[in-house]
């Protein structure tokens, strides 16, 4: 058995194509599955029993079951965990604000990044997920949405896992994602957020490609980042910033930098200087996000005193920022968090 979503449409047409299928039956599967999203093969009422019931024993639509699903106080957060047929675990995040739709999708089970204060990065790497895995943590939410009215206005490929680690597959993913004649989502709703490996940035840069980009500095320093994101050993900061200034020169496109305010330990004057002095007159903007304490980790999240004077010293340089509120804090939205509670660290 292998799933629906994880073909393109020319083997969509030659698995149509040997069940002895008119060429317009592809089309017509592919509108099911990126514009309706059944739930079941038997849902997709234009096509013969006959094809429904051979499909039905030769492919799946949807191989994961729901783990676990939370809402947050507020109700305007939804979170799920879902479990992979292999009884890997991942998290997709539905965040209500205004009129966006926006969807925190996973990459990877587990993350090979180790980041030191994330709940994905202390469980390890346990596989990277499949295009069509990727897919369908959004088409399940479309489904959902569309029983209101409502739509996936945007999506944040901040979940579980490291995006350019696994890079043909999300690259595969997107491209479905923003295809006219697939989920038709605009490229420029939907960001990608990478810890910094910099030959994947210089490629992602190469290909022109219109989906924004977040680099997770978290760090202005070698010795504080390296601390925190082992894998700034091997590309470190400067190395880094020529990769992003690399990538801002070949697509014209603003950059974002993520930082994750600790107590203490990121959150002081000298680093607020250093990020000021690395990335001024960069064509950049930062989002400063008080720490989302894990198990793991002991780091606190900065007081809001805090987040305002780093905030002050960075306007200093001219850098622009802006302070997010986690939404779903209550429900621990931050990523892999979920699966640790439900399922434990030694899964
Ligand atoms: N691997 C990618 C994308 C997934 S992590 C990356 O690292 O960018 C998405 C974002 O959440 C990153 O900016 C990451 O640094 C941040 N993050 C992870 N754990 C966090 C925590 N406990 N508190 C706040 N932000 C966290
Ligand atoms: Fe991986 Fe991103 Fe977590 Fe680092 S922050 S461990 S790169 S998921």
């Amino acid at each position: 058995m292998f799933n629906l979503y994880d073909l393109d449409f020319p083997q969509l047409s030659q698995l149509l194509a040997n069940l002895g299928q008119p060429a317009f039956r592809a089309k017509q599967v592919w509108q099911w599955l990126y514009q309706k999203y059944p739930a079941t093969i038997a849902e997709m009422s234009n096509l013969p029993q006959t094809l429904r019931d051979a499909l039905a024993e030769r492919v799946t639509l949807h191989d994961y079951t729901i783990a676990a699903r939370e809402y947050s106080r507020d109700g305007q957060t939804t979170k799920l965990l879902y479990r992979l047929p292999d009884g890997k675990y991942i998290e997709t995040v539905l965040m209500r604000y205004d009129r966006r739709r926006t969807l925190c999708i996973s990459t990877q089970a587990g993350c090979a990044m180790g980041c030191v204060f994330c709940a994905t990065g202390q469980m390890g790497f346990l596989r990277h997920l499949s295009s069509g895995e990727i897919i369908q943590q959004v088409t399940y939410f479309a489904r959902e949405l569309a029983q209101t009215g409502e739509h996936v206005t945007n999506i944040v490929m901040m979940g579980m896992g490291e995006p350019l680690h696994n890079y043909d597959h999300t690259m595969t993913a997107i491209d479905r994602l923003t295809a006219a004649d697939a989920f038709n989502l605009g490229a420029r709703k939907i960001t990608i957020s990478t810890v910094g490996l910099v030959p994947a940035i210089r490629r992602y840069a190469d290909e022109q490609r219109q989906t924004p980009l977040a680099i997770s500095l978290h760090a202005a320093t070698d010795e504080e980042r390296n601390r925190l994101i082992p894998v700034n050993r091997k590309w470190p900061i400067a190395e880094l910033i020529e990769a992003c200034r690399y990538y801002i020169e070949k697509t014209g496109r603003r950059l974002t930098f993520e930082w994750a305010l600790i107590a203490g330990e990121n959150d002081t004057v000298e680093q607020a200087r250093a990020l000021g002095g690395l990335v001024r007159g960069m064509l950049c903007h930062v989002n400063l996000i008080p720490l989302n304490p894990t198990k793991g980790y002991g780091g606190r999240p900065s007081d809001p005193m805090r987040v305002q004077m780093f905030q002050e010293e960075l306007a200093r340089f001219g850098v622009t920022s802006t302070v997010r509120v986690r939404r779903g804090i209550d429900i621990q939205a931050g990523c892999g968090q979920l699966r640790d509670r439900v399922v434990g660290t030694s899964t």
